[in-house]
């Protein structure tokens, strides 16, 4: 799940690995630890963060300088509690092989029992460990074998997902990796290499990177480079990319968290989503990654959106969207439910997989099963070259630039405004005439100007947030396309302050939670000015008569719900579907500013992980 580095190369290792977890804090983790190849093999590792880390090796004198091969991990635990000895690397019983590794070995109990039944000792309560046990096993009844055919030889008997890097005292110029489930990157420098389980450790280094495949392994040495082959041990080809980010991209540019910066970009984003694939004086909108397929698209008699967390937010706007505009109907799946629950899936279908990764282990399995199934299958991804990216037959990039803060925000927004243009070309010719479509783009192209005007209220955002930091509870409701908005409005609030929040329709309250209403219960309502917005305003009447507190958002120039609600945030009107682009953003900046004021780690939040790779 979470971060892996490894570096090979004429640089001291120790601090490059450190800088390249630091990268990586982002995604999430509870431990992190260093292996490095210096004469022997030395480790080090602990519970906790980064810094720690590095204070300790500073403490301890630096026992890991000068070496120039190592891997380091921070670790996201799935199998046993977060503490010294479940940190990684783990070493071999020699200590002359260490091991880092990402994912989940499913079948980690039936591996432990065989090599506990041959007297193998196991220092951790990881599933990891198995790995390096059965690296060590296998190699010691083939003492001639190379460390790449026997990493080879243990990932046979695996089952599971992996990302891993292996280095061995017995070959100290090369590290080598594999990947099946979870990411892999290798970056290409001058006489030395980086890998990483995503670009961000290496794109201060260099732009050259190759991205393994599932199933693939590399050997990556000091001095010949890299070979990638198949786990089975077919040659494959290298296809070198380059990274479109640059450093400054995923440093906080002054802002206090990355989630603010983030939340701060976003006129900038939804203007670079729209770039180069709206021509508003034609009513055009092109979308590249889809082009080739349009027609099937347009033919399809049903679209199935499968995402996770906010990315099924945005594509449960994505349904109003695409049935309002193409008329063609969508269902939207949680993609966790959809590939354990046996769907009914046709070739007819359309199934579109959202993630801002392109890694989510749920959505990856959804995708799979629908390709299978013979759908047609498109990705919504932010990352450029993800794995969702490269098995989907055509997709579309949201462009939203890395997204560091845990608790999605412009990813969200950039989602919502491709879905938005994929909507408007699904119906163009359909439903919608041009005239039509330019309207809905010149809307959509008056937005981040709009998203502007609402940043500038960030102060006013604070202060009502001040008020309700210490609430425990907290009821988000919203009518049309407002309800997604809801939805996530109460999931950005649990993710970083900790507040249990529930979102639901507006309608729905008086059908359960109208019981939780009293003094304590502030209720956000996103009340504009929409065919709902009548019956919303006697919702808020109906929390009102019972003291609930009522934070409202609205659009400027309502003065009735002034007269109603205890706070209200106005945004400037428009119409209903491009709302949630608008009606987010005090949403977004109210959960940073109540975390912040309740002392909570908004980057980072407890327990959650940037990107999902475990199912
Ligand atoms: N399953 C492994 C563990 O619990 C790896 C977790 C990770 O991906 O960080 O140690």
């Amino acid at each position: 799940m979470c971060g892996i580095v490894g570096y090979i190369g004429h640089r001291d290792a120790a601090g490059l690995l450190l800088n390249g977890l630091r990268r990586l804090e982002y995604r999430g983790y509870d431990s992190a630890g260093i292996a490095v190849l210096n004469g022997g093999l030395k480790m080090f590792k602990q519970k906790g963060s980064v810094d720690e880390l590095r204070r300790s090796l500073h403490d301890a004198g630096n026992p890991l300088n000068g070496a120039t091969i190592g891997i380091g991990h921070t670790r996201w635990a799935t199998h046993g509690d977060p503490s010294d000895r479940n940190a990684h690397p783990h070493v071999s019983s020699d200590g002359r092989i260490a091991l880092i590794h990402n994912g989940i070995i499913e079948n980690y109990p039936a591996i432990k029992k065989e090599l506990i039944s041959k007297g193998v000792h196991f220092s951790s309560d990881t599933d990891s460990e198995v790995l390096v046990h059965l690296i060590e096993s296998i190699w010691s009844d083939n003492p001639g074998m190379a460390l790449e055919a026997a990493v080879r030889s243990a990932l046979y008997h695996v089952e599971g997902a992996y990302g891993l890097c292996v280095i061995s005292e017995r070959e100290p110029d090369s590290i080598v990796v594999a990947r099946k489930g979870s990411p892999l990157v290798i970056g290409i420098g001058e006489g030395e290499y980086y890998i990483a389980s995503d670009a961000a450790p290496i794109v201060e280094h260099t732009k050259k990177v190759v991205y393994l495949a599932d199933g693939e392994m590399a050997v990556v040495t000091r001095n010949d480079g890299f070979a990638i082959k198949t786990i089975e041990n077919i040659a494959r080809e290298k296809h070198v990319s380059e990274l479109e980010f640059e450093l400054a991209e995923i440093e906080k540019g002054g802002f206090e968290h990355f989630m603010l910066k983030e939340i701060f970009e976003q006129p900038k984003v939804l203007q670079d989503v729209m770039r180069g694939r709206v021509r508003l004086d034609e009513g055009q909108v092109r979308l590249g990654g889809i082009e080739d397929y349009l027609d099937r698209l347009k033919l399809s008699s049903r679209v199935i959106i499968c995402a996770c967390g906010t990315s099924w937010h945005a594509g449960l706007i994505g349904e109003y969207l695409i049935e309002e505009f193409a008329r063609i109907p969508v269902e939207v799946d949680y993609a966790s439910e959809f590939r354990y629950r046996n769907p009914v899936i046709t070739r007819d279908d359309v199934v579109i997989v959202i993630s801002q990764s392109g890694e989510t282990a749920d959505t990856l399995a959804a995708l799979r099963l629908a390709r299978e199934k013979g759908a047609l299958v498109m990705g919504i991804c932010n990352v450029v070259g993800s794995t969702i990216a490269r098995e989907t037959l055509c997709g579309i990039y949201t462009h939203a630039g890395p997204e560091v803060g845990v608790a999605s925000t412009k990813a969200f927004t950039a989602q919502v405004t491709v879905l938005y243009l994929l909507a408007l070309t699904l119906g163009k010719g359909r439903t919608m005439s041009r005239n039509e479509l330019k309207l809905y783009l010149k809307e959509l192209n008056g937005i981040p100007e709009k998203v502007e005007r609402i940043l500038k209220q960030n102060d006013l955002i604070l202060e009502i947030a001040k008020n309700y930091k210490d609430a425990g509870n907290f009821l988000y409701l919203g009518r049309g396309y407002n309800f997604p908005v809801a939805l996530e409005g109460a999931l950005k609030l649990k993710e970083i302050s900790y507040i249990h929040a529930e979102g639901y329709p507006a309608a729905e309250m008086k059908h359960g939670p109208i019981a939780l209403i009293d003094q304590d219960m502030p209720v956000i309502f996103i009340a504009t000015r929409d065919n709902s917005y009548a019956k919303v305003l006697s919702n808020i009447e109906e929390v009102r008569s019972r003291k609930g507190k009522v934070i409202a958002i609205a659009n400027h120039g309502d003065d009735e719900i002034g007269r109603l609600a205890d706070h209200v945030i106005y945004i400037p009107p428009a119409s209903a579907p491009v709302t949630p682009l608008l009606s987010v953003i005090p949403l977004q900046l109210l959960s940073y500013h109540i975390a912040t004021l309740r002392g909570c780690n908004v980057d980072r939040p407890r327990n959650l992980a940037k990107s999902v790779t475990v199912e």
